[in-house]
């Protein structure tokens, strides 16, 4: 698949794209929006920052939680 690094955009094989048509997806998403599109082999996009997102949000529900 072919996702952004910059937001959540993503083109996937179960979205239905040949290969060319996701390349193509993918340079438009970049010239559009300057963001940075990578690509993996893997179906499931790498999600490690959104991961670490979800901590820091629920680290701040629990501190409001104590005030
Ligand atoms: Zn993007």
């Amino acid at each position: 698949m072919k996702y952004c690094l910059n937001c959540d955009w993503s083109v996937s094989v179960s979205d239905g794209f040949t290969p060319q048509e996701r390349s193509k997806e993918a340079l438009e998403h970049h010239v559009e929006t300057g963001h940075a599109v990578d690509s993996s082999e893997t179906v499931v996009r790498p999600d490690v920052p959104s991961l670490a997102a979800s901590t820091l949000v629920a680290d701040l529900l629990e501190s409001h939680d104590g005030s």
